[in-house]
């Protein structure tokens, strides 16, 4: 296994707030939350680095990665607006490599993004 703790988490050898698990997902609550509902949604298998690395073999997990963020939206009441974020890169805050997605809600969101 990568040295990563993301798929430490996904192995159980670092526990979570899980938040949802399929045969290829798992989402948990960030260890820092952002917003009073922040999960992290990540493909169980390891894609080191983040959107850089997304390909044609490993795309459709991207895909069970959004169905999870929809299926959590609802779950949760997530009526006032949501929003997924995906770091790539130092440049763009990303500190753990491997794929995931930020689930941000529950509070004013505003229109910026950068
Ligand atoms: P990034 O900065 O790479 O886009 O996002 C990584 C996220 O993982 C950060 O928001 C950070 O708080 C979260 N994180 C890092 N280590 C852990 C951990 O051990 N458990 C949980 N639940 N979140 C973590
Ligand atoms: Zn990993």
């Amino acid at each position: 296994m990568p040295d990563c703790v993301f798929c430490k988490i996904a192995a159980g050898e670092i526990p979570c707030r899980q938040a949802y698990e399929d045969d290829s997902v798992l989402a948990f609550y960030d260890i820092h939350p952002q917003a009073p509902v922040h999960i992290l949604i990540i493909p169980k298998a390891h894609i080191a680095c983040g959107a850089a690395e997304v390909t044609e073999e490993n795309s459709a997990l991207v895909g069970r990665c959004f169905e999870a963020a929809a299926r959590l939206a609802k779950e949760l009441g997530v009526t006032g607006g949501f929003r997924i974020v995906t770091n790539n890169g130092p440049g763009a805050g990303q500190t753990v490599s491997h794929l995931h997605f930020h689930l941000l809600a529950g509070r004013e969101l505003g229109l910026t993004m950068g």
